[in-house]
């Protein structure tokens, strides 16, 4: 069956869209850490990231380079954090989260609630 995430990206479940393109996916984490934390996806379905192909595992960090510098730009946090998780959707991804301290990317903390107008005013953000 496929993963939550390629039903996101073919469109069957819906998100709040970053970026796309061939290869890869960006769109708004739904249970946030900080406002901006986004999720960057292959479009090719595999667990494990690191059992992605070299080419795709290097452009998808090269994709992600980019959304990570739309996120700075507009949250003006220190730093984006890069974080790989995948313990809950077994399809790779790369979580980027704004950060400025290191509790920001502390998973256990309280998830942000935001409303719908919320998500699309960040994502049409960082969608430029
Ligand atoms: P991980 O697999 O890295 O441990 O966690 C998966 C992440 O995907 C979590 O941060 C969770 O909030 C997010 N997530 C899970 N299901 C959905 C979904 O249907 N839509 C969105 N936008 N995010 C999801």
């Amino acid at each position: 069956m496929a993963s939550i995430f390629s039903r996101i990206i073919a469109g069957e479940i819906p998100s709040y869209k970053v970026a796309e393109d061939d290869r890869f996916y960006a769109f708004l984490d739904i249970n946030p850490l900080a406002k901006g934390h986004t999720l960057v996806v292959p479009k090719k379905e595999v667990d494990y990231l690191y059992d992605l192909d070299d080419e795709t595992l290097a452009g998808m960090i090269l994709f992600a380079k980019k959304i990570a510098a739309r996120i700075r730009r507009e949250t003006g946090c220190k730093k984006v954090a890069t974080v790989v998780l995948g313990l809950e959707v077994p399809h790779a991804h790369i979580h980027l989260i704004p950060m400025n301290d290191e509790n920001d990317v502390d998973f256990h903390k309280e998830k942000l609630s935001l409303t719908p107008e919320e998500f699309n005013e960040i994502a049409e953000k960082l969608s430029r």
